[in-house]
């Protein structure tokens, strides 16, 4: 059996490991443009505030891969040919496969607006980009970021950390409107502020302007100009679909594939950023750009090229990220619909946060430590813990073990109540009884 990945990222690398599970004498032909392998995309943000080095980003040894017996080609593939199971690249001749997997992700949407093309008009989609924002951020100089979720604020967080000054455009009247609520997004804001970044609401960049082929100035739709020597920007993200497209492959928003990940080209897979994959529980096609889900389905695709049928389950989303120095886990479904500071989808976001059910909403909060639950009608749907963190385990088992919490609803629900003390005491008893 020939298998080829297309994709030295999580997805692929996780359905190598379920190939060589099922099949170690197959052979298998891993594909990759990147020149920096494989590593932690989601490490970048620590990497550009030097709490990491770029040798800590790399999760996997080189023993770990010898023990998956793979050949690595780098090399960019520039057409699937499905009726001759057959895939071109750039630089080596074609290449056959029986199974064929594409997990190539998503890229950064480009800014389009007048001098996007100046060197010093950054992005943050993978190590090249992030050694080229090191580059340009230098003490005492000075940033314009735009975008307005995850990784526009991990931007934001990079430059402060270097010491540069930074305006942080926003075009809503507050940070990630989608996903926080107003009290969370004002501890973002405020911590911002305090760290010396100056805010920008209902502010849009309109055109970057340079001397010299360098950055020097911006102009906001107000007519408004902020002097800079370098823009940054994170508007979202779209998925590589170019391939699959030109192949005849069915594609939405990603490409489609089935909850075995199977596209509908013979024997070709998709998983990862770049796969729409239907959930037979919601009867929807979802995209989810978040790290385990492409881990997941990588899996469960490799499982199912290997031949054992395997269906992906997509489990309650839960993501652990840091917003302006708070520590914050998102779990389940947190989301308020439209956000119009996002184009596209925002790294770190997921789209079920934005399909909000009928719920109601407990909080608590002091200074810097947030809590905030849906409660359902016989389950907590989803939770935002910001800043202290000692929640977050019991409300990730409660949350996606669908557990019953009639018996403390009520409580959860009385204006000021003490939500924390509630539910360490009903995760407690739960655990006695266990
Ligand atoms: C800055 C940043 C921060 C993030 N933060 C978080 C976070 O906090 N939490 C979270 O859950 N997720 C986060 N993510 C998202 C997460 O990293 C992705 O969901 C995940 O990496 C997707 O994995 P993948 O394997 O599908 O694709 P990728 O990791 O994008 O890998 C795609 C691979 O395909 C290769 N490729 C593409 N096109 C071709 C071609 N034509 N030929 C050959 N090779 C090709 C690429 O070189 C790459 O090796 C972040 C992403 C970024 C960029």
């Amino acid at each position: 059996m020939k298998y080829v990945v297309i994709g030295f990222g999580v997805a692929g690398v996780a359905a190598m490991e379920a190939i060589r599970s099922e099949d170690n004498t197959g052979e298998i032909t891993l594909i990759s443009d990147d020149p920096h392998g494989y590593y932690s995309r989601p490490g970048l943000a620590y990497y550009l505030t030097g709490e990491l080095h770029d040798k800590a980003l790399y999760p996997k040894s080189s023993e770990d891969f010898r023990r998956l017996k793979f050949t690595a080609l780098r090399g960019r593939v520039t057409k699937i040919l499905p009726e001759q199971s057959a895939l071109e690249l750039d630089n080596v001749p074609s290449i056959t496969y029986d199974r064929l997997l594409i997990a190539v992700g998503s890229q950064a949407i480009r800014l389009k607006v007048p001098g996007a093309e100046l060197e010093g008009v950054l992005k943050l989609d993978h190590m090249e980009d992030a050694n080229r924002i090191l580059k340009y951020a230098r003490r005492g100089k000075t940033a314009v970021v735009s975008g307005g979720g995850i990784t526009a604020l991990e931007l934001v967080e990079g430059f402060v950390a270097r010491g540069m000054k930074v305006h942080y455009l926003l075009r809503g009247d507050r940070y990630w409107s989608n996903v926080l609520d107003e009290q969370e997004s004002k501890i973002v804001e405020h911590s911002l502020q305090k760290e010396g970044v100056k805010l920008h609401y209902h502010a849009e960049l309109v055109e970057v302007f340079g001397k010299g082929g360098h950055v020097i100035a911006v102009r906001l739709q107000d007519d408004a100009i902020l002097k800079c020597d370098l823009v940054a920007y994170a508007i979202g993200i779209r998925p590589r679909v170019e391939l699959a497209k030109e192949a005849g492959l069915e594609i939405d928003r990603g490409i489609l594939v089935n909850e075995y990940l199977q596209t509908n080209g013979s024997n070709i897979y998709a998983a990862g950023d770049v796969a729409q994959v239907y959930d037979p529980s919601t009867g929807t096609s979802i995209l989810d750009s978040l790290w385990s889900p492409a881990r997941q389905q990588g899996y469960a695709a490799g499982l199912n090229m290997a031949g054992k049928k395997t269906p992906y389950n997509k489990s309650v989303p839960f993501n652990v990220t840091r917003l302006a120095g708070l520590t914050t886990t998102i779990i389940g479904t947190v989301g308020r619909g439209h956000d119009e500071d996002l184009v596209g989808i925002s790294r770190g976001d997921s789209e079920t946060w934005r399909q909000l059910p009928d719920a109601f909403v407990a909080q608590t909060g002091f200074e810097v430590n947030n809590l905030r639950l849906l409660v359902g009608e016989k389950t907590l749907l989803g939770a935002i813990v910001m800043g202290d963190q000692k929640l977050s385990f019991p409300l990730e088992k409660i949350i996606t073990g669908h557990m019953d919490i009639s018996p403390i609803r009520e409580s959860l629900l009385i204006p000021n109540a003490n939500v924390g003390d509630i539910l360490v005491d009903f995760w407690m008893k739960k655990q006695a009884a266990a």
